[in-house]
């Protein structure tokens, strides 16, 4: 057995996101004012006295794991720190004005009225890496604990199944497991109450949702998967503070997809692409669904003789209201995007991610002040999400995703079909009626597909260096580091699949649906097979291949501490 240091702490969050960064900050703001209140008399009770708040995080710094648009509603952040203009929270611009195109294969239409969900008068652009940067030092001024490089590999646990903590990676491990001269063990963090927000598919959320059932009843979460890009651009084409939106081209009418294109500071243009997970045909590569996009005259018109500056690639949980978890359990909560928190018909989840954090902060004050951090004084944490505004506005949108499931004409009948209902909806767009992503993928035999060959799909689609790229010089883009020398993070089940089974029915979309091309088929010595390699010093830490794999045979688990892209700016 491993000698382990043990780190007893009052609170611990993983993930240094908006969600848990906003919930620590609050939570030492909750702690102070009880403990002012009570020496100077004004409260009864006991002081909390020093509350120690850890938050660790797998990437190399705050922010450095963080991808996103980002246009943000301020309406959180405004609650947790008022006067955030003021204090110099990294912002790029108010948002000026708004566009809705419809793009056909060759035109852009543009709608003489943005549809009210896409409507951003009021918000901020803003980089979330740098926003959350600057929480993080929030943070910090406050007392709070942030362990960069610290990956949360697994959930401690009591003899009764509470959560008692966790325990971070090891590291110094090398590709066989044995330990290298700069091994140190991971520790145990030990903690009264442990808060995950680790953002779309945690690796430790998926093991506690296992664990502890806390999906019962739930509808499958589905996601899709944003792969973007920062552009530097040769003039002012594209004004600061303007927000486009499309539809259409290049999605084929039964995938969920849309483009976004901001205007950021210095002529940079941040833009992207949003696929499905629920998609159908086992050929569609989203990472190719962006060059496309990319490749349509309107934008590549706009991106003509500018500079890709960055890449990046990261999942986002869709299927909201009916999709959540219980949120909380014996000694933890969940909050952020994990938790399922986010509103997938304005793709918006940063506010609710913020809001959340702090509705944790306060339920666990609560439990501080009571010493109690069973289920039941942490169901406290739902009582407040349920009463705040976060669950009436997901209310709302609760069978927007489902529509699409009937491809994308119903999908925009139902979107307004609902806003005359209030979000409800019958049949055909229930979302009772969901189905996890993998399984709606279809095989190659149900498109008459020979092999795959990506000319079936993407014919004529090519990578020219200048406005649409291959993987891997996208990839060189997200500056990914890992060491090569450890043991590989993306845990494949069953090989022999891959080779067999895999090949005939669906053609191994790990080559495609990965962004970051981690998953190659090579060839397999004499016997004319191929078989898997897995690339993961590649992987972008997206988790679209734990999502999207029809097999589910692909476990994503933490790489080293401090592994992984490095989104600055994005
Ligand atoms: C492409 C894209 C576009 C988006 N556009 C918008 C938009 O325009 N507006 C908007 O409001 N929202 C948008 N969102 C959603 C928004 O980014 C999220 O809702 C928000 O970031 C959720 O915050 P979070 O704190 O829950 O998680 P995250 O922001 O995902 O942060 C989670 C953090 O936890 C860390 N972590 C994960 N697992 C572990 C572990 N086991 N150990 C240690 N650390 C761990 C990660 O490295 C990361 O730093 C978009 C998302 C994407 C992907």
């Amino acid at each position: 057995m491993m000698e382990r240091e043990a780190l007893e702490m009052d609170v611990v969050f993983v993930g240094a996101g908006p969600a848990n960064l906003s919930g620590a900050l609050h939570l030492t703001r909750l702690v102070k004012a009880h403990n002012e209140a009570v020496a100077s008399g004004a409260k009864a009770g006991k002081a909390l006295g020093e509350i120690e708040i850890g938050v660790i995080e797998k990437g190399s710094s705050v922010g450095a794991h963080i991808l996103s648009g980002a246009v943000m509603d301020p309406r959180a952040l405004k609650e947790l720190l008022p006067d955030f203009v003021e204090q110099g929270a990294p912002l790029e611009s108010l948002v000026k004005e708004d566009y809705f195109l419809y793009l056909t294969e060759k035109r852009a239409i543009r709608s003489p009225i943005t549809p009210p969900p896409l409507k951003n008068h009021g918000y901020y652009i803003v980089s979330l890496n740098r926003l959350t940067a600057w929480l993080g030092e929030k943070c910090e001024e406050a007392g709070v604990n942030i362990f960069p490089e610290f990956p949360g590999a697994e959930m401690l646990y009591d003899a009764e199944d509470r959560v008692v903590g966790v325990r971070t990676g090891d590291k110094g491990i090398d590709k066989e497991g044995k330990r290298k001269p700069n091994f140190e063990p991971g520790v145990d963090l030990l903690a009264k109450v442990t808060v995950l927000g680790e953002g779309p598919r945690g690796s430790l959320t998926k093991q506690l949702t296992q664990r502890l059932k806390l999906d019962e009843g739930k509808e499958p979460q589905v996601y899709s998967v944003g792969v973007k890009e920062l552009w530097e651009l040769p003039d002012d084409r594209y004004p600061t503070g303007r927000v486009t939106h499309t539809l259409g081209f290049p999605s084929d009418t039964q995938t969920y997809g849309g483009g976004w294109i901001y205007g950021m500071q210095n002529r940079i243009l941040n833009i992207g692409y949003v696929t499905g997970l629920d998609y159908r045909d086992p050929l569609l590569d989203p990472h190719a669904e962006f060059q496309r996009f990319k490749s349509h005259p309107y934008v590549s018109k706009l991106l003509e003789g500018g500079k890709m500056l960055r890449y990046g690639a990261k999942t986002i949980a869709a299927g909201g209201y009916f999709a959540m978890p219980k949120i909380y359990a014996d000694g933890v909560l969940l909050v952020g995007d994990c938790a399922g928190f986010l509103n997938s018909q304005r793709l918006k989840g940063i506010h609710s991610a913020i809001k959340s954090g702090m509705l944790a902060a306060e339920a666990i004050f609560e439990a501080l002040v009571a010493s109690d951090f069973s289920a039941k004084q942490l169901q406290r944490y739902e009582q407040l999400v349920q009463s705040s505004w976060i669950m009436p506005e997901l209310r709302k949108v609760r069978n927007f995703h489902a529509g699409f499931k009937h491809g994308r004409w119903l999908g925009i009948v139902n979107t307004g079909f609902q806003f005359i209902t209030g979000g409800r909806a019958w049949g055909l767009f229930d979302r009772s009626k969901a189905e996890p992503g993998h399984e709606v993928m279809k095989r190659l035999s149900d498109y008459n597909y020979k092999g795959d060959n990506l000319e079936q799909r993407y014919n004529g689609l090519r990578f020219d260096g200048k406005i649409t790229f291959n993987k891997l010089t996208d990839v060189y883009h997200a500056s990914v580091g890992h060491d090569e020398d450890q043991p590989v993070h993306l845990h494949v089940l069953d090989t022999n699949i891959c080779a067999t089974r895999c090949v005939e029915e669906y053609g191994n979309p790990c080559q495609r649906f990965c962004p970051a091309a981690v998953y190659e088929m090579v060839d397999d010595g004499a016997n004319g097979k191929r078989k898997l390699q897995i690339n993961f010093s590649n992987c972008v830490h997206c988790k679209t291949c734990d999502i999207m794999d029809p097999y589910q045979i692909i476990n994503w688990v933490t790489p080293e501490g401090g592994g992984g892209p490095d989104y600055k700016g994005m």
